[in-house]
């Protein structure tokens, strides 16, 4: 075991000093030179607790023998690091429709709320001003492309379930939208019976239902892909289906083509790229699924930055909305293996606890509401714990694999936590023996998230910001600065074009 843990080390060492600080010429001339970007790229691993970096970052030590992309640029002197304060105008913890609502139009909403304040005031959010601009505008995710991130950046609706309304906002304002969610699309899910799809099609836009179909994008295109309803696969399970890696992109795909598309856009362009089942997985404290989306989330974080320092015009901002449940790998005594080997196995595992509830006839997507059973079926103890040897390889003692059982049954009163007194927070306590990784709860926290910019204009990301300072420094870094109503006491009352040069909010 020693030696072992010693190699583990070597091996994250020689990762780290693999990592060359040299850069070309050209990217030496980019970044803090007080210059606008052309394009920007805003990348949000949704609900990344502080201590999901590490978690991945080890991984990736340990697996490929180098660094995350997103550690490498923590470590270049140009990037610009600052962290969020991220609170709603009605909590200071917010939902992700809130956070990006507040990068998206500057102002504080309520929880639930796109771009909306409490009396209705629709709001204009940063997409439909970067059209007006000129610029493309993209949206890439691995939820639901109507779900919150992606609508805070271009729709105004007073509920986050508005889902058949923000689809129909998108059309001609978002020229790349990527993801799942095509229920809200379709004649057949949507309430009015209205062929989304086919109105897409009628406007330009290239229908991409499968990952193949991609390939027909090109510079300038405008495309309309969606791979499937609800969200796309966790990656743990995503990597393991045949069927689901020949026609679901990764997020790292949808960028590289996201960028095929906008990459020569005259004017430019702004892409939200949102890495969303991080967020899911954290609600569902599993810690091997929050792995390996936030690994698939820096694949893109690749594609992005490659594309920038190529280019030496584009912003890449990286950042989260909110932390969520707070995984983060413990000192673990000897009898349980010692932390080193207890998040290698989080690293063997090879389910998400979602296709594991599946195997056991239930399901344990995350439950933010404490007190609802949902859909939980009693299970056997013999079944949870063959179920959990099978994907984690780990021998479960009998009265926790019968605690799992009694929470697949709806059982309360399990642990003393009420968040965790559910199917996915047994679970997730019962196998922080074996991976090392607790949590904190099921939910979202209020922690001030980190950000990382890279490229022109990035010196304006440096520091704590508050969420609604981004949605000014966006808008004035795309040459459009502007300032919606707000309703948490600043001293907004109307929308309103600001000249451009006016450097207000540059003192903020
Ligand atoms: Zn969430």
């Amino acid at each position: 075991m020693a030696s072992q843990r010693r190699d583990f080390f070597k091996q994250a060492g020689l990762g780290m000093v693999g990592v060359s600080l040299l850069r070309t010429n050209a990217e030496a001339q980019q970044a803090r030179t007080g210059k606008r970007p052309k394009n920007i790229i805003f990348m949000v691993s949704d609900g990344m607790s502080a201590g999901v970096l590490p978690l991945a970052e080890l991984t990736s030590q340990y697996e490929n023998k180098r660094a995350t992309n997103w550690a490498q640029l923590l470590r270049e002197p140009r990037a610009a690091r600052g962290m969020f304060d991220q609170a709603s105008l009605n909590s200071c913890v917010t939902d992700s429709a809130a956070a990006s609502s507040s990068w998206g139009c500057g102002s504080r909403v309520n929880n639930g709320s796109i771009n909306t304040l409490p009396d209705g005031t629709s709001l204009t959010p940063v997409g439909k001003l970067a059209k007006e601009k000129g610029l493309m505008l993209g949206l890439v995710t691995t939820t639901a492309i109507w779900d919150a991130t992606p609508a805070g950046f271009a729709a105004s609706v007073q509920a986050r379930s508005m889902r058949e309304p923000i689809a129909e906002q998108y059309r001609n304002r978002v020229d790349v939208i990527m993801g799942g969610g095509r229920e809200a699309f379709t004649a057949d899910k949507r309430s009015d019976k209205q062929d989304l799809v086919a109105a897409y099609r009628d406007s330009g836009y290239l229908i991409a239902p499968t990952k193949p179909e991609l390939s027909a994008v090109k510079p300038g295109s405008k495309v309309l892909a969606l791979f499937g309803d609800g969200p796309l696969p966790y990656s743990i399970d995503h990597v393991r289906n045949e069927n689901d890696r020949t026609n679901i992109p990764t997020l790292a795909e949808m960028t590289a083509i996201a960028l095929r598309s906008m990459g020569d856009a005259k004017k430019g362009f702004l892409l939200q790229v949102e890495g969303a089942r991080i967020d899911h997985s954290a609600h569902a404290n599993d810690a091997a699924a929050v792995i390996r989306d936030q690994l698939a989330f820096d694949a893109a974080v690749g594609v992005a930055l490659d594309f920038a320092r190529r280019r030496g015009d584009t912003l890449v901002v990286l950042c989260t909305d909110h932390g969520n449940s707070n995984p983060g790998l413990n000192s673990m005594g000897s009898a349980t293996g010692g932390s080193d080997e207890c998040l290698r196995r989080a690293m063997r595992a090879t389910a998400s606890f979602s296709e594991m509830a599946k195997q056991l006839g239930n399901r344990s997507d995350y439950n933010m509401d404490a007190n609802k059973v949902s859909d939980a079926k009693a299970t056997a103890a013999e079944r949870v714990a063959a179920v959990v040897k099978q994907h984690h390889n780990v021998d479960l003692k009998p009265e926790h694999a019968s605690a799992i059982a009694r929470a697949a049954g709806g059982e309360k009163g399990i642990v003393l936590n009420a968040q965790q007194d559910t199917l996915v927070g047994v679970m997730g306590q019962v196998m922080s023996n074996h991976t090392g990784v607790g949590f904190v709860g099921t939910s979202h926290t209020a922690d001030f998230v980190t950000s990382t910019a890279f490229g022109p204009g990035c010196e304006h990301f440096e520091g704590l910001l508050r969420n609604t300072d981004v949605f000014q420094k966006l808008t004035t870094l795309m040459g459009t600065p502007f300032k919606n109503p707000a309703a948490d006491g600043r001293p907004i009352t109307t929308a309103s074009h600001i000249p451009v040069g006016e450097p207000e909010f540059w003192l903020v």
